[in-house]
């Protein structure tokens, strides 16, 4: 019986492996706290070979399992001695290289492939937004390489699709919309008008087919008619308009107007209204019934322009009809009669 007591206790220099049975110096087992020699009961090589060992790995792999190994593997992970070691060991050149090793597998990977497919977009715009990309920025110079590279790009047709689609699409609109309505773009168009390059750009496409095209459209469109009519309810209009018959060329035109055949038709034509309206008005009727007009039809029925004209009047085909027609009307009469008695 081995005595419990420290100072009892001999160590024995060697000791038997249970498993493989040789006899072995104490530096070939590992340290067991938990068994009464401190030190585990199979040899170092034997247990080597059971941890190999399908069977020693099914055992550990379900003992890794268990919640009492899941609560110290935590409880162990949290330890400051963990951390520190932890610590010490990633500045370790065996890690680096470790790192590196794994990094350069990792990230050739169809996996990362995927993953980093998938978070392109929104991994791009965060770095973006990132004081280092931003830091990047400010010194970043493009080797010769780099820009002929860039050049090479901008005129592919990748590129040409590229940027052909994003002018196509919602976002793109989005921001023009929300551009041009900002006050920069507004200053650089105020400065681009009042440029030379400005100006004669705007007077070449004034006189282009598509102006007019588009001139045209806009006039014919419900948007277009309605800012026409409250254009001409404004003063601006009136003012131009005023201006406008002032003009020499409005004047001519006038001239040249009032001595149309259309022109004078429609001043006939509103003049004979004019006047059969005015007889039959309140107004009319008086000045027809007044001495002064009396007097003036009476001396007209006798004046020498009136015989002339009911002299004229008698030979036209419009009264030779007209007798024509009162004469055969006459003679019907009689017969109208006869047959009315019988
Ligand atoms: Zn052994």
């Amino acid at each position: 019986m081995i005595s419990k007591e420290p100072e009892n206790f001999i160590v024995p220099a060697t000791k038997k492996c249970s498993k493989c049975g040789i006899e072995k110096p104490l530096t070939e087992f590992y340290r067991n706290k938990g068994s009464k020699d401190k030190t585990a009961s199979h040899c170092k090589t034997c247990l080597k070979a059971y941890t190999q060992s399908e069977k020693g790995k099914a055992y550990q792999k379900a003992y890794n399992q268990t919640e009492k190994r899941k609560a110290y593997r935590k409880t162990y992970d949290q330890s400051e001695k963990r951390k520190a070691y932890k610590k010490a060991y990633s500045h370790t050149e065996k890690h680096r290289a470790y790192q590196r090793t794994y990094l350069k597998t990792y990230n050739q990977s169809e996996e990362r492939k995927a993953y980093r497919k998938a978070n392109r977009k929104a991994y791009y715009q965060t770095y973006k937004q990132s004081e280092r990309y931003q830091a990047l920025r400010k010194t970043y110079k493009p080797s010769e390489e780099q820009k002929a590279r860039n050049k090479a790009y901008r005129q592919s047709e990748k590129c040409k699709a590229y940027i052909n689609a994003y002018r196509h699409s919602e976002k793109f609109k989005a921001y023009n919309k929300a551009y041009s309505q900002g006050e920069k773009f507004k200053a650089s168009q105020k400065a681009y008008c009042q440029s030379e390059k400005g100006k004669a750009w705007l007077a070449a496409y004034k006189k282009s087919g598509k102006c007019k095209a588009s001139q045209k459209a806009y006039q014919q469109s419900e948007k277009g008619k309605a800012k026409y009519e409250a254009y001409k309810q404004s003063d601006k209009y009136k003012a131009y308009q005023k201006a406008y018959n002032q003009t020499e060329k409005r004047k001519a035109y006038q001239k040249a107007y009032n001595q149309t055949e259309k022109w004078k038709a429609y001043q006939k034509a509103y003049q004979k209204a004019y006047q059969k309206t005015y007889r039959q008005s309140d107004k009319g009727k008086a000045l027809i019934q007044t001495e002064k007009n009396k007097a003036y039809q009476k001396a007209y029925e006798h004046s020498e322009k009136r015989k002339a004209y009911k002299k004229v009047y008698r030979q036209s085909d419009k009264m030779k009809a007209y007798a024509k027609a009162y004469n055969l009307s006459r003679r019907v009469k009689p017969a109208d009669k006869e047959s009315n008695a019988e």
